[in-house]
């Protein structure tokens, strides 16, 4: 006759006090500029094991070699536009190309991968239960009528321009997450981010202080697009994760404007790369592309008021750090 086995012991540490189960955070689109920043940060803490899900169109594993192997973080090759089924306590949903040349590049891909992409990712967190923090964007206000822009503004977004993949597709995204949240009773939270730097960024992303940086270090021309009055708000990169798990961790939903609300001309951009790292080059001015925002600021009040968040590092200390990072990736030295 077979004996009935015993249910299992449970861990006594389970039921322990002091026992408090590891944190475990999906981060999506983790491979790229912002994603790689973050997971660098979650996995300082101790009590967080991370998962990274990618599908490399912009990011690299390079920007997380020195994680894979680490016992409590995981990588995964994978499009968002398919479902993904993993056991996750936060979702930070980043996956979507964010440099204008890469979004416009298949912007039918990028429009699936804001709208699909993300109905998987609340498909996700209604599952298992999941807070879900979405990247969205300064785009959602398109070529803002309101200066600077505060979250209240519905902004004025050409529906059917060659940015529209992007912009709408955020808009989108904004909506499902609402609509989840009112329908499901999901967590969410909303960022809107405005522009990030800092190291890891493509070299030929195709973004502004990418491309200048780069410039001035090839000895190439800084190329101001017309009419170089245009404006935007640079935020560094450590200042923009820093904002983004305090909206996790916070108790509102947003969204919420995280970005530096230093505003810049480009002209005025390209004369401090100039002055900082490389006097001797020139500025040029070249052809902008269609639907190019005028001004971009952030109004940051929120983000002070609810998340006792404020940028820190300002434009000029910046530059040079993200100088360092690319004159490795390029191979160049200081000139002494
Ligand atoms: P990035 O291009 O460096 O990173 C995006 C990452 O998503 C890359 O690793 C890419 O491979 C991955 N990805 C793209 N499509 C995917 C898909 N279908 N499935 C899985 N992975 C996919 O860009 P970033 O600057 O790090 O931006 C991160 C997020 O922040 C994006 O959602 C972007 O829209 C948002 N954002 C960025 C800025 C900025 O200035 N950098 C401004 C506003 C909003
Ligand atoms: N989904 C996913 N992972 C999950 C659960 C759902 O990728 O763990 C996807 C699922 O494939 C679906 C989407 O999320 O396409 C929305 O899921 P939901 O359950 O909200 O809607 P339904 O499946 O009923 O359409
Ligand atoms: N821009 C520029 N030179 C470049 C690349 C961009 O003057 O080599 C300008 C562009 O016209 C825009 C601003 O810089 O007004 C920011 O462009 P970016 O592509 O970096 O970001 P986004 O338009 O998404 O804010």
């Amino acid at each position: 006759q077979a004996t009935k086995k015993p249910p299992p012991t449970p861990s006594p540490l389970r039921f322990s006090k002091f026992f408090q189960p590891n944190m475990r955070i999906l981060v999506t689109g983790g491979a790229g500029f912002i994603g790689s920043h973050l997971v660098d940060k979650l996995m300082e803490n101790e009590k967080n094991e991370v998962i990274v899900a990618d599908n490399y169109f912009t990011g690299s594993k390079d920007n997380l070699k020195k994680w894979i192997g680490h016992p409590r973080f995981e990588l995964i090759r994978h499009d968002v536009t398919e479902p993904l089924l993993v056991e996750v306590d936060q979702i930070y949903h980043l996956a979507c190309p964010a440099s204008p040349i890469f979004y416009k590049y298949n912007p039918v891909k990028t429009i699936k991968t804001n709208v699909i992409g993300t109905l998987n990712m609340l498909g996700l967190a209604k599952r298992v239960g999941a807070r879900i923090l979405l990247t969205s964007t300064s785009e959602v206000y398109g070529d803002p009528l309101v200066h600077p822009q505060p979250e209240s503004y519905w902004g004025n977004v050409n529906p059917i321009g060659v940015r529209s993949c992007y912009d709408e597709g955020k808009r989108v995204a904004e909506t499902l997450m609402f609509d989840y949240h009112r329908q499901h009773g999901i967590e969410i939270r909303i960022a809107r981010i405005f522009n990030t730097y800092g190291p890891r960024m493509n070299i030929d992303d195709g973004r502004v202080v990418s491309n200048f940086i780069a410039q001035a270090l090839r000895d190439e021309p800084l190329t101001v697009q017309l009419p170089g009055t245009q404006t935007r708000s640079f935020c560094y990169v450590s200042d923009m994760v820093d904002g983004l798990i305090r909206l996790m961790e916070g108790e509102h939903t947003g969204p919420i404007n995280i970005g530096n609300p230093g505003e810049f001309t480009m002209i005025e951009l390209a004369e401090t790369v100039k002055e900082l790292i490389n006097p001797n080059i020139e500025i040029k001015m070249v052809e902008n592309t269609p639907d190019d925002p005028s001004q971009r600021k952030p109004v940051i009040t929120k983000a002070k008021e609810l998340l006792g968040w404020e940028p820190k590092v300002k434009l000029r200390d910046g530059l040079p750090l993200m100088e360092e990072d690319f004159r490795l990736r390029l191979g160049v030295s200081k000139k002494e």
